[in-house]
């Protein structure tokens, strides 16, 4: 076995993370060597490949689960607020790539697509109406539209009006600005990018199977796929963005920030239609309410998807429950799993989700009927033969130890890093990739502080002129940004938006 081949970075996994952390390392320090492993023979082959996500630029324009009522009737805009701006965030790193002339245009990952939200019954619209009344007083959200005029949605969402009964009780909102992103394109071309600097390689077909503590820093054991040869790299810092496989590695790890968490896996599947005389009349992505009771990744959404320069539509998510932490895993993924330290919390957390285990075991057990039923909720004249099943990628949702509880499950993401930060690892889903940057400058933050509040400084400043906080408070300053990173990602012409925020 070859050895000590040595490097600054590994980072396990070529996904949307994985591609983030190393492209803006690499603008950070060009002199990082960095190696990205990854076990699959292309770049954004799980959760980050555009037909396993939802594509939707997450900016809590019309995700109506990020803003949850109160018994009293108002409504929590925080989230949706900071989601908001950790996507600007997102939308600045990008932009600030877009600009640097070598990588590569915009448009071949991100698209305007508007943002509805639409709602049925007496409750969803007076929800709606709070909702739209308290976040169009925030300057995120200052352009937001709301109706209940039945005309007015047939414009903004002509599919899904006609076939509805004449007394129905519906409301919508309408961001213009909201986007749809191809995640995989962005990864590949991120990848892309990277390798064309010195000192940055990605390996394919190569796994990770183990990690062993060496000095201040790692020792990495890589498999060939192919040929089964094992090779070992050492590196001072150790990524593990393998999505839903980062919980075995961060296992592996033996650090003791692993211990207690478990992983409870979750699949998901679209029906797709490619159909252009469909596509055409529905521009938009529209998020509605879930069930009561369901999971918040079970949010229906009939979405306009743009890959590859073709535009579809993509309606779902259908849960479902399986054992693998990868579309592509094992269904020993989640039994090989069970450790010690966090047998506790994941049987603490399946007696209290008894009726989330239910709810997933209903969803796998849908004909397609039942499924042509639930997108007629949305698009009333559904006709079968217009729409097929697709899986969707894999979440890993995230079980940790809860002193009251024992253990509890979370829908959101979690960064787990060693104390002397050459360890880390992102757990969990969402909301995702929209949020990457935020959630990498939040790693390389807790990992290395010296060099962010020092040599790094400058260069951060330069390429993030406005982080969250200030996002979310300074009007005029959004306003600028967000302009600023909407001509760069020609998601508007450069004229009509510096006109209409003169
Ligand atoms: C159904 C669904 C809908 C979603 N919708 C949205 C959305 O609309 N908007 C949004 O912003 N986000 C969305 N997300 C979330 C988003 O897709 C993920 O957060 C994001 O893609 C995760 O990226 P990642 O790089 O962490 O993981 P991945 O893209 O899964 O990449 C992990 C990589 O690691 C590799 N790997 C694993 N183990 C090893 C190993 N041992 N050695 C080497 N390589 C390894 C895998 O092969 C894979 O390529 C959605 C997710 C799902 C599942």
């Amino acid at each position: 076995m070859a050895h000590n081949e040595a490097v600054d970075v590994v980072l396990v996994g070529a996904g949307i993370m994985s591609a983030t952390l190393a492209v803006l390392l690499k603008e950070l320090d060009p002199a990082i060597k960095l190696e990205v492993v990854e076990l699959m023979d292309s770049g954004a082959a799980e959760s980050s490949n555009p037909w396993n996500n939802a594509g939707t630029g997450h900016a809590g324009l019309c995700e109506l689960n990020y803003t949850p009522q109160a018994a009293d009737g108002t409504v929590d805009i925080k989230k949706a607020v900071h989601i908001n701006t950790q996507f600007e965030v997102s939308k600045q790193f990008w932009s600030y790539l877009t600009k640097k002339g070598t990588f590569g245009s915009s448009k071949t990952f991100i698209s305007p697509v508007p943002h509805l939200s639409f709602v049925q019954g007496n409750d969803g619209v007076s929800f709606l109406k709070e909702r739209f009344k308290t976040l169009s007083k925030h300057h995120a959200f200052s352009d937001m539209e709301y109706t209940e005029d039945k005309a007015t949605m047939a414009e903004w969402m002509p599919l899904m009006m006609p076939g509805r009964p004449a007394d129905e009780v519906v409301a919508a909102t309408r961001v213009m600005n909201g986007t749809d992103v191809n995640f995989g394109a962005l990864t590949n071309q991120l990848l892309a990018h990277l390798t064309s600097a010195p000192d940055a390689q990605v390996k394919y077909c190569k796994r990770v199977t183990g990690l062993k503590r060496n000095g201040s820093g790692w020792t990495v054991s890589i498999k060939d796929v192919n040929s089964g040869n094992s090779r070992e790299v050492d590196a001072k810092f150790v990524f593990l963005g393998a999505g839903g496989a980062a919980l075995p590695l961060l296992q592996a790890s033996g650090i003791e920030e692993s211990k207690g968490f478990g992983g409870f896996p979750i699949s998901g599947q679209w029906l797709r239609c490619d159909n252009p005389e469909v596509v055409k009349h529905h521009q938009a992505k529209v998020y509605s309410q879930a069930a009561v009771g369901s999971p918040p990744m079970s949010v229906p959404h009939l979405d306009t998807r743009v890959v590859d320069g073709k535009k579809s539509l993509l309606f779902g998510p259908y849960a479902g429950f399986t054992t693998k932490f990868l579309k592509h895993g094992s269904f020993m993924d989640l039994p090989m799993s069970v450790r010690a330290g966090n047998i506790g919390p994941m049987l603490a957390v399946a007696k209290n989700n008894m009726d989330l285990t239910k709810y997933l075991v209903s969803e796998v057990m849908q004909s397609m009927e039942q499924r042509l039923d639930s997108l007629r909720r949305f698009y009333p004249e559904a006709k079968a033969e217009d729409w097929r099943l697709e899986v969707a990628g894999q979440r890993v949702q995230i079980i940790k130890k809860d002193p009251k509880k024992g253990g509890i499950l979370q829908f959101g993401t979690e960064l787990v890093a060693s104390k002397d930060g050459s360890l880390a690892a992102l757990l969990g889903a969402s909301p995702g990739a929209s949020v990457t940057v935020s959630i990498m400058l939040e790693l390389i933050e807790k990992c290395f502080p010296n060099k962010t509040s020092g040599e790094w400084a400058a260069k951060l400043a330069e390429i993030f002129p406005a982080r969250e906080k200030v996002l979310e408070t300074d009007a005029a300053l959004y306003r600028k940004i967000n302009v600023q990173n909407n001509v760069a990602l020609e998601l508007v012409e450069a004229s009509n938006e510096t006109e209409s925020y003169a």
